[in-house]
């Protein structure tokens, strides 16, 4: 078990990429343009990385084609990119550490999450999506005996992922590895919060075996390289995971475009509801407090809001908010650190912007205020209870370590507070009456629900929105939809 002092002196040795990776090597931009990425638990300049725009995103469209064309990769065997997406899994194994750090500096992850999950996951899920694809057939359909129609899945072509900055790696890996499984090409714009870990990335696979031009990785800015992904005429699919008015934009970008597919995961809002009957206190308040506190609350499925049957709101609300008060805020690089800091200067700004709208309107029990350590953007772990249902701090994703509690007196008050909300993407329900769980999980309008638990999520599952959180699914064979076409070919008999 590594230490606090074994991190820090690891991540001293951590030379970061910083240029784009197009065809197979790393490049400048073409005007040699920089920006800085920043280390948001000291608030020091990490590094200069390369600022892509239209110039390197055309570079990066144009050798993600001629390798798609060229059949390097898409036409490969299902059993030959199984064994190279195998081989970069180990890759990733085999710099977990590394990449676990560059998350962690770059983004301020906890090391404890980035080392445990996000590394080791992603190596995870990119080994499921191998595995997958050679076990993936087609269809007979049933015509009239003299002909023969079969229907194939079939790569879409040249996929533009763009992906934001709370799981830099993972989410990255959620786009490209059914998307790689299944031939296509990809070009990667990470968020310019949290380009490192995708860069490293690249290069791996590369190593690994992975064709020049079959993924390529273009850091910039949402408004450049993002934007000239998302209008690019020869970008077959946009698999976007972000904000709902960034999301929203990609279709606009799409329509005025070639009309390429566009994949959406969004925002989120998403309740936790404790009826009076949930066995254990305790544990619901360890869960409530996980499920909004993990990664600073910059999570889409965070469960920002809790819903509480008003027999039990007090009793919870104190056993909620003596935890809170209890997390330590620290160094990310510290194993034992209960929560980090929040990703750049402008989300804390953001995030304390919702916390005074809320002061007037409700009570908070804990937190609210920044936390002043080593020039980082550290805030407190926060609650407010009472939380009136037209209040922003209800209605708006914050994104942040907040939480808002509210209390309900029936099961039919529980259900419509919930779906009260323009997103649909999870929730939780806590209860010890299986038929309570049925019916309100059915009436739930969200992609996932997590019955006595919270963010149940595995790559077996299928996740993704409803409402304003958008319409694609990451993770299981669902994904392969995303980024395969559909092909029936007629055989007329005699
Ligand atoms: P964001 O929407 O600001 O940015 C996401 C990505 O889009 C980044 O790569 C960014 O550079 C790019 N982008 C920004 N403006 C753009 C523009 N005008 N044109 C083209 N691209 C642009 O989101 P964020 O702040 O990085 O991440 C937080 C958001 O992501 C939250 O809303 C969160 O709920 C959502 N999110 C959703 C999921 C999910 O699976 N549903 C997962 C994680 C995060």
């Amino acid at each position: 078990m590594r230490t606090h002092a074994d991190w820090t002196r690891l991540a001293a040795t951590i030379t970061p990429r910083t240029r784009a990776w197009i065809d197979g090597a790393f490049t400048d931009a073409a005007d040699g343009a920089t920006f800085e990425t920043v280390n948001p638990a000291t608030g020091e300049v990490l590094a200069e990385v390369a600022r892509g725009r239209g110039p390197e995103i055309d570079r990066a469209v144009a050798a993600a084609r001629a390798s798609f064309e060229s059949g390097v990769w898409s036409q490969a065997t299902p059993g030959e990119r199984k064994r190279v997406l195998l081989a970069v899994a180990t890759a990733i194994r085999g710099a977990a550490d590394e990449l676990a750090l560059l998350d962690t500096l770059d983004g301020g992850k906890r090391i404890a999450d980035t080392s445990a999950i996000d590394a080791p996951g992603s190596a995870a899920i990119l080994q499921w999506y191998a595995e997958a694809i050679d076990k993936l057939y087609g269809e007979v359909a049933p015509t009239a005996g003299s002909d023969l129609a079969v229907v194939t899945r079939e790569p879409v072509g040249v996929v533009g992922a763009i992906v934001p900055w709370n799981y830099p790696l993972e989410t990255a890996i959620w786009k490209i590895a059914p998307a790689l499984a299944a031939g296509n090409s990809v070009v990667l714009k990470p968020a310019e919060d949290t380009p490192l870990s995708a860069l490293r990335l690249a290069e791996l696979a590369a190593a690994a075996g992975l064709p020049d031009g079959v993924l390529n990785v273009v850091p910039g800015f949402g408004h450049e390289a993002g934007q000239a992904l998302g209008l690019h005429e020869d970008v077959d699919v946009i698999a976007f995971t972000g904000s709902t008015a960034v999301g929203k934009k990609f279709l606009e970008y799409s329509s005025r475009s070639n009309g390429k597919a566009v994949w959406l995961e969004c925002g989120g809002k998403s309740a936790n509801i404790v009826f009076a009957d949930a066995a254990d206190l305790d544990a619901v308040a360890d869960f409530a407090v996980a499920g909004i506190f993990a990664c600073s609350g910059q999570v889409c499925s965070a469960n920002s809001r809790l819903l509480v049957e008003r027999s039990i709101a007090a009793e919870l609300t104190e056993k909620v908010a003596a935890r809170a008060r209890a997390l330590t805020v620290g160094d990310p690089l510290d194993p034992d650190a209960g929560m980090g800091p929040l990703v750049s200067a402008a989300q804390l700004e953001r995030v304390r912007g919702y916390v005074d709208a809320a002061r007037p309107v409700a009570r908070l029990v804990a937190g609210g205020g920044a936390v002043a350590q080593n020039g980082g953007f550290f805030l407190e772990p926060t609650v407010f209870a009472d939380v009136p249902t037209d209040a922003t701090l209800w209605r708006e994703e914050v994104f942040g370590p907040v939480l808002a509690i509210t209390p309900f007196d029936d099961e039919a008050e529980a259900i419509r507070l919930a779906n009260d909300s323009e997103y649909g993407l999870a929730a939780s329900v806590f209860t010890d009456s299986i038929h309570r769980a049925l019916r309100v999980s059915r009436a739930l309008r969200v992609g996932t629900v997590s019955v006595n638990t919270v963010d149940a999520l595995d790559v077996t599952t299928p996740f993704g929105g409803m409402k304003q959180s958008g319409f694609g699914r990451d993770l299981s064979l669902h994904a392969f939809d995303n980024y395969t076409a559909l092909k029936t070919t007629w055989f007329a008999g005699r």
